[in-house]
Formats: C-alpha cells, structure tokens, sequence
C-alpha cells in the first residue's frame, strides 16, 4: 500500500514534468520554424557563402595578377552613368556598378542595360544619407534590402541578390565609425560582404579636368598589381565618364586586364 502510495505520487511528479517538457519543445519548434521562415523570406536567393566570399574581395589587394576593377558609385544618372557604358562597349570592358536605390527607382533602363551588358549591379544603400543609414539595425537592413528589390524590379529578376555592399564614404572613414563597426557585423549576418578600393582618380573631391583625372589615376595605381578603382557616375563634380575611354587604354597598356564582381562571385 505504501509502495503504491510512492508510486503514485511519482506519477504526478512524471506528469508535471511531462507537460512541461511538451509545452517547451512545442513552443521551441514554432519559435525555431519563425526564425527559419524568416531569414528565409528575406534572403530567398543566398547561396554562397559570405565569408568566404569576404575573405576573398579582402585579399584581392594581395594578388599578383594584374586586374582592375572599375567601380562606379552612386548612380544611375541619366547622361553620366549612360555615357560610362557606351565607352565600356566600346573598350569590351565590363565594370560593377555600386547603386544607389531610390536612383535605380528613377533610372531602371539604365540599369537595366548595365545588367544586361555584363556589368556587375551591387549596393550602395537607398538613401545615401548617412543619418538614416544608420539610425538602426532594421533601418540599415532595410535600406539594402529595399535596393536590391528596385534593382529586381529595373532588371526584370525575381529577388536579386547583390551580394556586396559598399559602404558611403568607405566602410574606414571616421565619421559613423563606431555605427560602420556594428553593421559590418548586420551585413554579415543578412550575408552580405563589402568592399572599399585601393585606387581613385578623386573625381568626388572637386572640378578636375580630363587630364588631372588621368593623372590622379596614375599616381594612386602606381605599383599596384590588382585595382579596386573608385569613380562615381553623377556629373555633379568631376566627369570620370570623359576620361575613361584614356584611363582604360591607360591600364591596358600597363598591362591590367579587367574583372567584375561576379567573376568573384562565381569562384
Ligand atoms: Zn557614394
């Protein structure tokens, strides 16, 4: 009687315990099953892997090879961005284009030509504006999101992914510093690498003439194998579009053969 006695509050004890167990993993499953639902209803299209494709843009400035990558910020514009094409078909050369979203919106044919030219589309953000950039971690999400959906939209792809990102002003500028640090890891974690560059012609700074913008070219590529060339595709300061067709035969000459991102991609 006594052992029975034991024996049945045991089986209270086992019961408790048995609920508790059920209600737990019932509400760890769904929990589990929200999150996976989520990181892939946003990044329906991510394959590769991050990392490695991080490690590789970081040390594309130590390779031997002589490759340029052309980049261009900050478009599409209607006659800069417009013309910087006509002159890589002309040259048969293909460049990565770091856009800004709520141009994309403006100027989807552009982009949509760049896309179909074989020119690599990546992500500036939508705003450009740093203190929406990085007011928060969804709102900086959000903003690379929301351009890689206007890019879908101009080139006619269901959920592009741009893979890369590159930060306005550089990801190593002091201003925002702190806030870059933090989302270096949001981009990491949403599967995002970035980049910066290792050479310029300083069309951003102020008017250089064709002539001045080639030279600074020269001397920022000076004993350098691979390029990461920043140039920007707005005619609001310098006209990176009319020193291009000679920058390119420049390099040529140098002995640069050139690359996009997606050959990086790819690999
Ligand atoms: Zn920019």
């Amino acid at each position: 009687m006594k052992c029975l006695f034991i024996y049945k509050k045991h089986l209270v004890t086992y019961l408790v315990l048995f609920t508790f167990f059920i209600i737990f993993t019932t509400f760890y499953n769904v929990f589990a099953k929200m999150e996976v639902f989520d990181s892939n209803y946003i990044f329906p299209s991510f394959e590769n892997n991050f990392s490695i494709l991080q490690s590789n843009l970081d040390n594309l400035y130590n390779s031997n090879e002589k490759i340029a990558f052309l980049t261009f910020d900050d478009g599409p514009t209607k006659i800069a961005t417009t013309k910087i094409l006509d002159t890589l078909k002309e040259n048969d050369v293909t460049a990565s284009f770091f856009v800004i979203g709520y141009r994309v919106k403006e100027f989807p044919n552009i982009v949509k030509r760049a896309y179909e030219e074989g020119h690599f589309i990546a992500n500036h953000g939508y705003s450009h504006n740093n203190s929406k950039l990085y007011k928060s971690k969804d709102g900086f999400i959000n903003e690379i999101m929301s351009t890689d959906e206007a890019i879908s939209d101009a080139i006619g792809i269901e959920n592009y992914h741009s893979h890369i990102f590159r930060f306005p002003n550089g990801s190593k500028s002091k201003e925002y510093a702190s806030s870059k640090n933090m989302c270096k890891n949001y981009l990491n974690e949403v599967g995002y690498a970035y980049i910066d560059w290792n050479a310029l012609n300083n069309d951003s700074t102020k008017k250089y003439s064709s002539y001045e913008l080639l030279n600074n070219l020269k001397k920022s590529c000076k004993n350098k194998n691979s390029l990461v060339i920043l140039m920007h595709d707005t005619s609001d300061v310098s006209k990176s579009y009319e020193s291009l067709d000679a920058s390119i035969k420049y390099l040529k000459e140098q002995g640069y053969s050139f690359k996009n991102f997606y050959d990086i991609i790819k690999n």
